[in-house]
């Protein structure tokens, strides 16, 4: 009989606690210079799936230090749409078999990687340009249909070999990621709080190690030390320590702290947004950061005055409207609430979740979110 394992969502359960991590992770200015080094430890042949906008910018410096350390690489532009067939579309592009896949870009084209990985059993370097969310540490990967409703979370069995950050690249890229990415991030301390405390489910199926509570916790308060600094030169090209440690906190330590230290209502709530009007253009992390709100209200908590002062720093919505959203109809809400209590993460709170105890917490929300505003 054939070696078979089992999916990685069906080998754990919270009997055992389960810690994942990148294979290597690489953080600093310049840092692309070490892909071609990191690639020729997986093999001869490499693939980089780069997001087309960005491809004439820094497909060139990738192709050269591979072709230093010896790595014949081919170059796939991902310009399409991230859906069911992206991994299948990809290998069929493919001029033969590769030992690992680059994947250069933001979450959509880092997640395009993943799927060709994925379907063609390869390593994966993973290149991200900017801060906007935590994909690059993680296994896991999103399909969409319909180009914004999410499809489908699918889980490599492990996470990539390699991380790159460069923060030369990261410190060019727009204002706007990086406040998504910040929104992202900011949300994770209080949904591994919230996993942890209920013993419920992480990434891994698995209980949340202290560990990984703790990196949730450190990316918190990283952020509150050295978020408002690092905000004074995103977009600027210049990298200074602020700046370093928020993308540490925003890649790193958010990824580690979500995947093994588990999600709750807020990350849960990005599979209701959507069926909003519009909600399915807002970028994730901006959801995210709306969504957390909601959750303090669901818990009967008022979100910590340092972490409002931050959400004014960066722009982060306090409301529906601050999202572009308009005011939802009762079904409206009513069909958001059970998208979102159908995710598993919604597990991970101190007691089972009502449809109409959302609802009616996001109705408190979007009532407090002018005195909010005011009082930061
Ligand atoms: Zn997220």
């Amino acid at each position: 009989m054939p070696l078979q394992h089992k999916p990685i969502m069906e080998m754990f359960d919270t009997r055992v606690t389960v810690f994942g991590a990148p294979g290597r992770y690489i953080q600093g200015q310049g840092a692309w210079r070490l892909v071609g080094d990191c690639a020729a430890t997986l093999g001869a042949r490499a693939v980089l799936v780069i997001d087309a906008t960005i491809r004439d910018m820094l497909a060139g410096q990738v192709e050269e230090n591979c072709a230093a350390a010896g790595v014949d690489l081919q170059i796939l532009p991902f310009a399409g749409h991230l859906g069911a067939n992206t991994g299948a579309d990809l290998q069929a592009q493919l001029d033969g078999p590769v030992a690992a896949v680059l994947a250069a870009g933001g979450g959509r084209a880092i997640d395009a990687g993943k799927a060709l990985a994925e379907r063609i059993g390869s390593g994966l370097i993973t290149l991200p340009t900017v801060a906007s969310n935590d994909a690059p540490t993680s296994k896991n990967f999103v399909l969409y249909e319909d180009g914004h409703r999410m499809l489908e979370v699918r889980h490599l069995m492990r996470n990539p070999d390699f991380v790159i950050v460069d923060t030369d690249i990261l410190s060019k890229a727009p204002k706007a990621l990086f406040s998504a990415g910040m929104g992202d991030a900011l949300a994770k301390k209080f949904e591994a709080d919230a996993c942890f405390n209920s013993g419920g489910g992480t990434m891994f199926m698995a209980r949340s190690t202290r560990l990984a509570h703790q990196i949730a916790n450190t990316c918190y308060e990283t952020l509150l030390k050295h978020g408002a600094g690092a905000w004074a030169v995103v977009g600027t090209g210049t990298v200074t320590d602020d700046f370093d440690a928020a993308v540490e906190a925003m890649i790193l330590m958010a990824g580690l702290g979500f995947e093994s230290g588990g999600l709750s209502l807020p990350h849960a709530l990005t599979r209701g947004i959507p069926l909003l009007p519009g909600g399915g253009s807002v970028l994730h992390g901006i959801q995210v950061a709306w969504a957390l709100i909601v959750h303090f209200e669901a818990l009967a908590l008022e979100p910590p005055p340092e972490l409002m002062r931050l959400y004014k720093i960066f722009g982060l919505p306090l409301s529906l409207q601050d999202m572009g959203l308009g005011a939802p109809s009762r079904a409206q809400l009513a069909a958001l609430a059970d998208a979102t209590l159908a995710v598993r993460h919604i597990k991970n709170m101190p007691f089972k979740l009502e449809a109409q105890t959302l609802v009616t917490a996001i109705t408190r929300v979007e009532e407090k979110a002018p005195n909010r505003r005011i009082s930061v």
